[in-house]
């Protein structure tokens, strides 16, 4: 290792024309501390920064890099496509191909809209579903994030039908006052409030399988509850899989978890680390989109025909093989950290969906947002930093998820093996903050 000095720099700079010098939050370190790292490059499963330190990516840009980075099949129908044009603000062919490729892995998904950003895509399928059902409510999951939007940064936390507060400054009590969030996994909570206000509520909408509380799985047969409960009262159930899509199997937790959503809502994955997300769904409720409706949704850069370059060609790329070493390389790395932790006398539950995963500190199970919070979080900044040193880039707080890549090998693994005793080590020598 080369030091920081450079990513120190860096993010004094960018801390002077960025508030917190960074573009979206987490990356600013703040709940391990230390210096961010800046990456200048990235190939297959190696990030480099800035003062030349490699590390094994296990973040993955938070998911979408299946592939490893810079694989050559992606980057290579980038490049292609750049140099016919970036942007027409017109119809492409691309956009087509896209939406054929998704279309074609997920049955209730019958048309699709090609958006910019996983928020674009939960926000205007929340403004469908009400368009759609002329209803105001909508329920969503205390720990489930569905990017950034107003209505949808509510989470009132613990507590059975509680009214939605706004979770940040910025977000109208009126924005919030129509989100009913409930604790996650609860089947009853939701039958309660559809009960009392059923014929209010435009829809339920769920992360497929949470990974924004850390990995947290649904019990088996809560989705299809809610597809059941939200039948029974009209209103519509959202599936989002921006996390999932493309990454736990080539149909996403639906080819894990096939439950007849209405909407789906897709990103990360689907368009290979460049910006591009969607939301898709039965064609009768899509068809209230403009221009077909009245629902407005529209996008300058939407479809971008690099962003769909580099989607399908992450999609085609992504095989059999792939999705079989994608679960391969969680097995194993989720037995190592195991091993590891255990060999240290660290209580921990590893949770897992697919080939996600997260390491929750302490001996309890963990089922939903509030079980992820009594866990022993203070125990994870000396875990990520001893690993960080030791050249393995794990994800930067204690709830989120952990991201394999296809791309890891042998050696990689052989890193990640010499890092993880002393990584163990540091969480069991962690102590509880006062
Ligand atoms: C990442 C994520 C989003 C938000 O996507 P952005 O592209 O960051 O706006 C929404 N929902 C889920 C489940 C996500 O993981």
């Amino acid at each position: 290792m080369s030091g920081t000095d450079l990513s120190a720099k860096l993010f004094a700079d960018a801390s002077s024309v960025i508030p917190g010098g960074v573009n979206s939050p987490v990356r600013a370190f703040n709940s391990v501390g230390g210096t961010p790292r800046f990456i200048t490059s990235a190939s297959g499963y190696w990030l480099t920064d800035a003062d030349g330190n490699r590390y094994v990516d296990l973040v993955c840009s938070w998911g979408p890099m299946i592939l490893g980075h810079a694989h050559p099949a992606v980057v290579e129908a980038v490049q292609r496509v750049a140099a016919d044009g970036l942007s027409f603000g017109a119809p492409t062919p691309s956009e087509s191909e896209l939406a054929h490729e998704i279309i074609d892995r997920i049955a209730p998904v019958e048309r699709l809209r090609l958006v910019n950003s996983g928020t674009e895509s939960t926000m205007s399928a929340i403004r469908l579903a009400r368009g759609y059902t002329g209803r105001a409510k909508i329920i969503k999951f205390s720990g489930c994030y569905h990017g950034h939007s107003d209505a949808l940064l509510a989470d009132a936390g613990s507590g059975v039908a509680t009214l939605g507060l706004p979770s940040s400054p910025g977000v109208t009590g009126a924005a919030a006052a129509d989100t009913v969030v409930l604790p996650y996994n609860n089947v009853a909570a939701v039958e309660e409030v559809f009960a009392r206000f059923g014929d209010e509520i435009a829809c339920v909408i769920t992360e497929a399988s949470p990974g924004n509380m850390g990995t947290v799985p649904p019990l088996p047969g809560f989705n299809s509850e809610l597809r059941r409960i939200t039948a029974a009262h009209g209103a519509l159930l959202i599936v989002d899989e921006v996390m999932t899509g493309f990454r736990v199997s080539r149909s996403g937790w639906y080819g894990v978890d096939p439950v007849d959503a209405d909407l789906f809502t897709f990103g990360k994955v689907m368009s290979g680390g460049l910006p591009a997300a969607a939301f898709g769904g039965k064609a009768e409720v899509m068809g209230r989109l403009a221009p077909l409706g009245p629902v407005y949704q529209a996008g300058t850069l939407s479809g971008n025909p690099v962003a769909m370059a580099a989607g399908l060609a992450t999609l085609r790329a992504a095989d059999d093989a792939v999705y079989s070493a994608l679960d391969a390389n969680a097995d194993r790395l989720i037995a190592m950290i195991g091993d590891a932790l255990t060999e240290a006398g660290v209580a921990h539950r590893i949770s897992r969906s697919g080939n996600m995963f997260s390491v929750f500190f302490g001996g309890e199970p963990v089922t939903d947002f509030a079980s992820a919070r009594a866990t022993e979080t203070w125990r994870f900044p000396a875990f990520f930093h001893s690993l960080l040193d030791a050249g393995v880039y794990p994800p930067p707080s204690a709830y989120e998820t952990w991201f394999v890549s296809a791309a890891l090998d042998d050696d990689a693994f052989d890193r990640i093996a010499a890092a993880l005793p002393g990584a163990a080590r540091a969480a069991a020598e962690a102590s509880k903050p006062a």
